[in-house]
């Protein structure tokens, strides 16, 4: 049985750190079908973004000390709120402009 996401022991619980474990349940999934050797989760550098409207937020980003600024905050994530990014995972059309503007 694998666990991946909130429900399993992962520490600090985050979306990022979810969608690479997601990733890795998948590949060992196929290695057991496949007869394949079993990878485990090794954690990521933890990484916040906190938006603040579309072009304005602040982010910790890996391996740099100081608070990133609203362009590099808007760049990762307020602009699109990663709709974008997780539309083109799961192969479907990303929203257009107007339909991202009626919510
Ligand atoms: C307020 C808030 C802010 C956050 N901000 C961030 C952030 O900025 N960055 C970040 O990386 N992470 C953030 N997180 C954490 C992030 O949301 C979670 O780590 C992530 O959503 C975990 O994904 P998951 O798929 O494991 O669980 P979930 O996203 O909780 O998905 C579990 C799903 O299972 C469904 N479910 C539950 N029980 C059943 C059932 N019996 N049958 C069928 N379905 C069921 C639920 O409805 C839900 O859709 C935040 C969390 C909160 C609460």
């Amino acid at each position: 049985m694998f666990a991946l996401g909130d429900v399993s022991t992962l520490t600090p619980k985050m979306a990022g750190r979810a969608r690479r474990q997601a990733e890795l349940v998948a590949d060992n999934i196929r290695s057991l079908v496949e007869g394949g050797h079993l990878q485990t989760h090794e954690p990521s550098p933890e990484v916040i973004l906190v938006t603040f409207g579309p072009d304005g937020g602040a982010a910790q980003l890996p391996g740099q000390d100081e608070i990133a600024g609203a362009e590099m905050a808007a760049q990762f994530k307020s602009r699109d709120m990663m709709v974008d990014r997780y539309a083109d995972m799961f192969r479907i059309p990303a929203p257009t402009e107007q339909s991202k503007k009626m919510g």
